[in-house]
């Protein structure tokens, strides 16, 4: 029996239309292919919104968001936006959105694709052992929206941030963490910084009282500066990595970096209950709007955590990825994972989300 499911659209600005157009593409394929009705509600934010509506995120493309099962973005922003007030910057929506959506966790794979490992700053020895994990970060707590404050004190200047978490943030975001470490090796990696911080204690011993209840979940801990030296030294013994917000904010950046593929990382963004927020982890590009040359596949990618982690379609998340593996297989690249070329074909956009649609269709016979 298939599922109806209305999904949000937020094409956004600059190479967005494009690389959510392919990721519409596949989705559409999915429904074929599995009886599925998928819905989309287009919803203006961004730069698109600014000019349309005056307001990057007017309250009722808000309530769309929150009407639907699930929400896919592109990117938004650009320099055309960039003299706008801060309250009505593109940006602003991004943050509003969230806001709104109350999605309080962002989690993003680090993957290398075996066909793109030489665009990996790290050795080929490294690389070969595989690197496949998932960051989960707290969004919406800690020093990011603790106090902030500067002050005088004796003829000198002092800023304080204040680093706080209560007992149910951190349980929320460690669930999120078994969950997720479930629906793939089944190893948790909680990082923190207890032998220094309280809100690390607090954090290490709620995660262990976690534990219990996700008995087919195995947790380890790891300090955080050793986790910054473990992604670089051997990244292939992480499953699912679970952290505050800005540990979270730097180790999801350094895991992105080693992968070498802007273009190709997804991510989600998950609160309570399944609705989610799936977007590329890069920006509007618009250096290369328009071109038909961006790389739509970590807004694929995005798609099929949908997927998975709104709709609990795994099989058919399972073969998004798997048709991504098998274009690439092909030797089929945008430009910006071409490498050297050897052996390779350089394709546009459209033709990449056409060819990834393809091989869903021919999976299914
Ligand atoms: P960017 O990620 O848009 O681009 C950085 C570089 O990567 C550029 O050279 C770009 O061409 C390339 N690139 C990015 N995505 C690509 C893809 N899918 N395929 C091929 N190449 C790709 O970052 P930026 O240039 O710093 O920012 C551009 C705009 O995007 C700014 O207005 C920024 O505020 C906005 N932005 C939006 C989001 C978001 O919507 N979540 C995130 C980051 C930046």
């Amino acid at each position: 029996m298939g599922v109806r499911k209305t999904i949000a659209v937020i094409r956004g600005d600059g190479i967005g239309p494009e690389i959510v157009g392919e990721a519409l593409r596949v989705l559409d394929t999915v429904a074929n292919c599995y009886e599925h009705t998928f819905v989309y509600d287009d919803v203006d934010m961004g730069g698109v919104a600014i000019d349309k509506w005056g307001d990057p995120l007017p309250q009722e493309m808000l309530e769309k968001c929150l009407r639907s099962d699930s929400v896919l973005l592109g990117a938004v922003g650009g320099r055309k936006w960039d003299g706008v007030p801060g309250d009505k910057r593109p940006e602003k929506g991004l943050l509003r959105l969230r806001a709104g959506m109350g999605v309080y966790s962002n989690n993003r794979p680090a993957k290398i694709w075996k066909q793109l490992a030489d665009a990996s700053p790290l050795k080929r020895e490294i690389v070969e052992k595989g690197i496949d994990f998932m960051i989960v970060r707290e969004l919406t707590g800690g020093i990011y929206f603790g106090t902030h404050r500067t002050e005088e004190t004796d003829g000198q200047l002092c800023a304080t941030d204040v680093l706080r978490y209560t007992e149910r943030e951190i349980e929320r975001i460690g669930r999120i963490g078994f969950e997720t470490a479930r629906k793939r090796r089944g190893r948790l990696c909680s990082v923190e910084k207890s032998n220094v911080l309280d809100s690390s204690r607090l954090w290490k011993k709620v995660l262990h009282g976690l534990a219990a209840e996700y008995p087919d979940v195995e947790l380890t801990d790891m300090l955080v500066d050793n986790c910054a030296m473990q992604i670089v030294k051997d990244p292939s013994q992480f499953d699912v990595i679970v952290t505050e917000n800005m540990f979270g904010d730097i180790l999801s950046d350094e895991a992105s970096m080693i992968t070498g593929s802007i273009g190709m990382i997804p991510s989600s963004s998950l609160g309570d209950g399944t609705r989610g927020l799936y977007e590329p982890i890069h920006g509007s590009a618009p250096d290369i709007a328009g071109l038909d040359v961006a790389n739509p596949i970590g807004t694929i990618l995005s798609a099929g955590m949908l997927l998975r982690y709104s709709f609990g379609l795994d099989a058919e998340a399972d073969e998004v990825e798997r048709a991504v593996e098998r274009v690439l297989d092909e030797g089929y690249r945008t430009a910006d994972i071409l490498g050297d070329g050897v052996g390779c074909q350089k394709i546009g956009c459209r033709e990449m989300g056409t060819r990834i649609a393809q091989a869903v269709r021919d999976a299914k016979g």
